[in-house]
C-alpha cells in the first residue's frame, strides 16, 4: 500500500505496485506484488498457507492509453496449504497459466484484430508481427 501506480500504467486488480520503474530493453517495467487476498491455496481457497519460495515472472500488458506495452514483473509465491497439504503457485489471475502476456492485453489484441490487419495491430501497440501471431495462436486453441 502507499505506492501509487506509475503514470500511464493501468491498475491491476489484486496487486500493488512496488516503488520504482525500470526499463528493460526500452520497455517500462513495473514490479508488482499480490495483495493478501490473493495469497491463498489455488486448490481449496484456504488462506492458511506458508511460503515455499516462488518464481519471478514477467508479463507484457498494454499501457493505460492502450498504445504501448508495459512489463509487469511479479514474484509468484509458492504456498503450502495447511488445510489440503499441497504446495502450489498462487493463482496469478491477470494471466493464463504459462502465458507471458496479460488477459487484458489479449483482449485488446483480439478486439483490434476484428477490424485491422496483424501488422496494424502490432504497430498500434509497439509490438512485432511475431508477438501478435504468438498470441493469436493461443486464441485459436482456446476457441
Ligand atoms: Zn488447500
Amino acid at each position: 500500500m502507499g505506492t501509487r501506480w506509475p503514470t500511464n500504467v493501468s491498475k491491476c486488480w489484486g496487486y500493488d505496485p512496488l516503488p520504482g520503474v525500470t526499463y528493460v530493453e526500452g520497455v517500462k517495467t513495473v514490479k508488482i506484488a499480490p495483495q493478501p487476498k490473493l495469497i491463498k491455496c489455488p486448490i481449496c481457497g484456504s488462506h492458511r498457507v506458508s511460503f515455499k519460495g516462488g518464481k519471478n515472472r514477467v508479463f507484457m500488458t498494454c499501457n493505460a492509453r492502450q498504445n504501448g506495452i508495459v512489463n509487469l514483473e511479479l514474484f509468484v509465491p509458492i504456498v503450502k496449504c495447511n488445510k489440503c497439504g499441497l504446495a502450489r503457485q498462487i493463482n496469478v489471475r491477470i494471466a493464463d497459466p504459462k502465458r507471458h502476456y496479460t488477459r487484458s492485453l489479449a483482449r485488446v489484441i483480439k478486439k483490434r484484430l476484428k477490424t485491422r490487419s496483424v501488422i496494424k495491430v502490432a504497430d498500434s501497440l509497439g509490438l512485432t508481427k511475431r508477438n501478435i501471431d504468438d498470441i493469436r495462436k493461443y486464441f485459436r486453441k482456446k476457441e
